[in-house]
């Protein structure tokens, strides 16, 4: 994957808001191994190995970051290099527990990244008995749900991206297909459409379309079936694409269109009740409460959506119970769902930001129900 392109002085900002967070957690330093977080603070998008990288960000003074000696070039070449960053470089036979601890001489609580490997948490716990460990996503959370512009336009990247590949989807749905053949056509187009890896590809056919996280199977899709088509990538910048659309192969049945309908209703409905001040938790009813009163709110088997960035499920949850405020730069999926088990379901999934007045899909394929030719 290349390097996000954010600037030096962008990753410089989040370095230090981080700083400030820790030190106002009454933490001594947090600590983050190769994932999203160090992707996020220093555009280093190591790869995760068993040999430790660890970035260490300090309540006060710079931060610095511990690497293996054959590391070393990789991280200097990666934007670690330009930000200045201090890289402490360990020796095969070094134990960089050990290193670190001696970084942190006395500290009594740090806070470790979210993805960091249990094997990493507990060898720290060993080398700093007197350090209590806290979660580090309490400390990153807020600074990485509120995107910046940079980020913001990944993210619309992104989803054209994607919506590339749905325009293209009607063409490979036949029945007569394979749910799995059309997911390799789909696979290949997400890459030939910009993104570096392909992240997932659900096409769910007939009584599979009522199972939210299918994925392919071999089933041979039959004619007058729905099929969902959820997928997502991530692109060279890091920044990840998700979008379902609904097809239909052939005509389906009047109580799938009925469905079909509500759905659409309630989608809509929740993306435009998007906007600042409003909470998480009233997105979610805005969708909810439209398939309820429709007498479909047992079918509706999901929280309505999550935050996207460099990871395709992030803060913020568009759930009950979560009364945070949306504030412009949030960005996430509203994807209602409706499914009859062992019959037929169906989902859309647009992901918005939150803009001043109020949010921009950045998903813009068609979100009628699509028929295509069986
Ligand atoms: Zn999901
Ligand atoms: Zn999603
Ligand atoms: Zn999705």
């Amino acid at each position: 994957m290349s390097a996000p392109r954010y600037a030096t002085a962008e990753l410089a900002t989040r370095l230090r808001s981080a700083g400030e967070r820790v030190a106002g957690s009454g933490l001594d330093a947090l600590l983050v191994t190769p994932g999203p977080d160090l992707a996020y603070l220093t555009g280093y998008d190591a790869v995760a190995l068993e040999r430790l990288t660890c970035l260490l960000v300090p309540a006060a003074g710079d931060p610095l970051i511990v690497v293996p000696r054959l590391e070393r070039p990789a991280a200097l070449a990666s934007p670690v290099g330009t930000l200045g960053l201090d890289v402490h470089a360990w020796d095969e036979t070094d134990d960089p527990y050990a290193l670190v601890a001696s970084l942190l001489p006395g500290a009594t609580a740090v806070a470790l990244d979210d993805h960091m490997w249990a094997a990493k948490v507990l060898a720290l716990r060993a080398a700093m008995p007197g350090a209590d460990q806290k979660p580090g996503g309490a400390v990153l959370r807020e600074l990485r749900m509120r995107k910046s512009p940079a980020e913001v336009d990944a993210l619309r990247e992104a989803g054209a991206a994607i919506d590339a590949v749905h325009a293209q989807v009607a063409q490979w749905l036949k029945a007569g297909r394979t749910e799995a053949e059309v997911g390799r056509d789909i696979a290949d187009a997400i890459l030939a459409a910009g993104h570096a890896r392909v992240d997932f590809t659900i096409v769910a056919a007939g009584p599979n379309s009522a199972s939210p996280h299918h994925e392919v199977s071999d089933r041979v899709i039959q004619a007058g079936e729905p099929v969902v088509v959820d997928i997502g990538g991530t692109m060279p910048s890091g920044y990840c694409s998700d979008s379902t659309r609904t097809y239909a192969v052939g005509d389906p049945d009047a109580d799938f269109l009925a469905l079909y309908q509500v759905l659409e209703t309630a989608q809509e409905a929740a993306c435009q009740w998007a906007r600042p001040g409003v909470t998480c938790a009233s997105v979610d009813a805005a969708a909810r409460d439209v398939i309820e009163a429709a007498g479909f709110g047992e079918l509706f088997v999901h929280r309505t959506g999550h935050g996207i960035g460099l990871e395709t499920h992030e803060d913020p949850y568009i759930v009950t119970g979560n009364d945070l405020p949306l504030e412009p730069g949030m960005a996430f999926s509203i994807e209602p769902g409706l499914y009859v088990g062992g019959r037929h379901g169906a989902r859309i999934e647009d992901i918005v930001v939150v803009t001043d007045e109020g949010a921009e899909r950045l998903n813009l394929t068609p979100r009628l129900l699509a028929v295509v030719e069986a």
